[in-house]
């Protein structure tokens, strides 16, 4: 790894961070919360390592990846770097779900009972308990991934009590619309469906996260509830332009 190839790279990401973080704080102050309750998920897709490394050089440790064969490369290549944590965002098939289990720290895009199941049982090989999110979809654009919003409840009464995962929320994806009230109103319904599943008293459900808001839609998933942001372009620049 050259040490100082990617200085530019690494200026350039520090000031889309610090912008990024200016705007959640003028967001959860706006709204009366803190910015520390916000965790930011950086989004690395289509990057390469060396964009990673500046990103990491820059003090960021939480990263997102959408597809496994992308994401195996690039985390055994930064293996040695304590305390990065790895979440799979992106629809995951179950014949790849013991590399993720392998792989990713955290998976946030677990749409079925089965996929959970597959997961739990990777987790009890590998002797850990994999921290995993339920996606929703709450747009219902067929294009989307994720459970239907009312099949969230019967899938937790079988995935909640799988041994070797441990939910730890939920994920959605907003619509892809330039209409707020249809992203706010996606959003909206995926804190409704979060409180309630925080009121039952799960096994093995922790619902810590509330994950949602892109580059283009964080501040209105804040203004929602989201706990969680997953942020590409607005800290690494628009994907295949570089
Ligand atoms: C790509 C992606 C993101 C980040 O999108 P940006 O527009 O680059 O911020 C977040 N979540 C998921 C599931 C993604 O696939």
């Amino acid at each position: 790894m050259a040490p100082n190839g990617n200085s530019e790279e690494r200026s350039r990401i520090s000031a889309n961070w610090n912008r990024l973080n200016d705007q959640i704080a003028a967001t959860t102050t706006r709204i009366g919360r803190v910015p520390e309750t916000i965790k930011i998920v950086t989004v690395g897709k289509t990057f390469p390592v060396a964009i990673l490394k500046a990103a990491m050089e820059v003090g960021i440790r939480v990263f997102g990846e959408n597809r496994v064969q992308e994401a195996a490369p690039k985390i055994e290549f930064f293996r040695n770097i304590p305390d990065i944590e790895w979440h799979m965002i992106g629809h995951l098939q179950t014949n790849k779900a013991k590399k993720a289990a392998e792989l990713f720290n955290v998976i946030q895009s677990v749409d079925s009972v089965r996929l959970a199941q597959l997961l739990s049982t990777e987790g009890g090989r590998l002797g850990r308990t994999i921290p995993v999110f339920i996606e929703i979809n709450t747009s219902g654009e067929s294009a989307k991934s994720g459970m239907a919003p009312d099949a969230l409840f019967p899938a937790l009464d079988e995935i909640a009590v799988l041994p070797n995962i441990a939910v730890s929320g939920l994920m959605t994806v907003g619509p892809l619309t330039d209409d707020v009230g249809q992203i706010r109103h996606a959003f909206r319904q995926l804190k409704k469906l979060y409180d309630r599943a925080r009121e039952q008293s799960y096994p093995n459900c922790h619902f810590e996260r509330l994950s949602m808001g892109m580059s283009g839609d964080f501040e209105i998933a804040i203004e929602e509830g989201s706990t969680m942001i997953r942020v590409g372009r607005a800290i690494f620049g628009e994907r295949g332009a570089a």
